[in-house]
């Protein structure tokens, strides 16, 4: 209550100071959140581009926080990542995307077909006991790994390219798959490529976005796809908004698809709703 009289003086604080403020205020209150139970998952529909079925879901961390609300990830998750807390938060993120998966799964014969997707960091993929953490995650949760998908990045592997792919590959052993997420933003390395043991590319929305604004970019699109099919890779689309966007991947022979165009990130109840629902090819 004392704080909530402080802030009505918020108007004569200098912006750049104002935001160092939230900023140490939402860390402290980060290292909280997780035994409030403050953080929870949205999941958000892949589908099929050429006729729209529901393949999975990619979990997105969401945190309610009591005073100011909703926070997105945009916000705390590079937070997270700098104080370390990103550990304890990844692993539940996993652990939860995981145990939804399996109620699901018992009661929709469906969702035995479908992937999590779960977006792992920078910070938690160099852990050296990750394979552990996943496997016991697995086993706690009763979760068939082939219904898992991680979302690493390109950066990610590139920090230490031998171990990570030792390590993709003991996962991979175990029937996970991986994606690389946000391809072509980050540091890219087409002879690496090869030699990572993956199933998918996902396109950044980046370039989705301004595909419509110049042939240009339908033509780097074009190339992404193209590449990744020489790789026997399939491929994602991300921030897929409009029938335009649907349909020209579609032409372009992009497998999957994500976006406002086909579903908003959901609740897990209106997921699990998504998963009865007739599909519409
Ligand atoms: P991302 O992995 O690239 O996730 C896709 C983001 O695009 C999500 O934002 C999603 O809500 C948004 N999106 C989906 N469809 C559309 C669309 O049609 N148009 C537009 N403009 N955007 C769309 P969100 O949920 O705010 O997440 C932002 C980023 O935060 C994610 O980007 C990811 O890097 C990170 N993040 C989210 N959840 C987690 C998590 O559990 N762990 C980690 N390490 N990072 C996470
Ligand atoms: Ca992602
Ligand atoms: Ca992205
Ligand atoms: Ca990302």
């Amino acid at each position: 209550a004392k704080n909530k009289g402080r802030n009505r003086f918020k108007v004569f604080t200098p912006k750049m100071f104002e935001r160092t403020i939230r900023r140490m205020s939402l860390e402290n209150d980060m290292r909280r959140a997780i035994f409030r139970e403050e953080y929870f998952l949205e999941f958000q529909p892949i589908v099929t581009l050429h006729d729209s079925r529901l393949t999975g879901f990619e979990a997105l961390v969401r945190w309610k926080h009591p005073d100011r609300g909703l926070v997105g990830p945009a916000e705390f998750i590079p937070m997270a990542e700098e104080s370390g807390l990103i550990i304890d938060l990844g692993h539940w993120v996993l652990e939860e995307a995981c145990r939804t998966m399996v109620a699901w799964q018992k009661t929709h014969p469906a969702a035995r077909n479908l992937t999590m997707s779960v977006n792992i960091s920078g910070k938690q993929f160099s852990q050296s006991d990750l394979v552990d953490c996943i496997k016991g995650v697995l086993k706690k949760t009763g979760m068939p790994a082939r219904n898992l998908k991680l979302e690493i990045t390109e950066t990610m592997i590139m920090q230490d390219a031998k171990s990570s792919i030792e390590k993709l590959n003991r996962l991979r052993k175990l029937g996970i798959t991986f994606s690389i997420d946000d391809f072509g933003t980050g540091y890219s390395s087409m002879s690496y490529l090869q030699q990572f043991p993956i199933e998918s590319l996902k396109i950044d929305f980046s370039f989705i976005r301004n595909m419509k604004t110049s042939q240009e970019n339908v033509e780097i699109v074009k190339i992404i796809i193209q590449l990744a099919h020489s790789l026997g890779l399939d491929v994602v689309a991300e921030g897929v908004e409009s029938e335009w966007h649907q349909a020209t991947l579609a032409k372009l022979r992009c497998e999957f698809g994500q976006g406002f165009y086909f579903a908003q990130p959901l609740s897990a109840y209106r997921a699990e709703q998504a998963i009865c629902a007739p599909q519409q090819a």
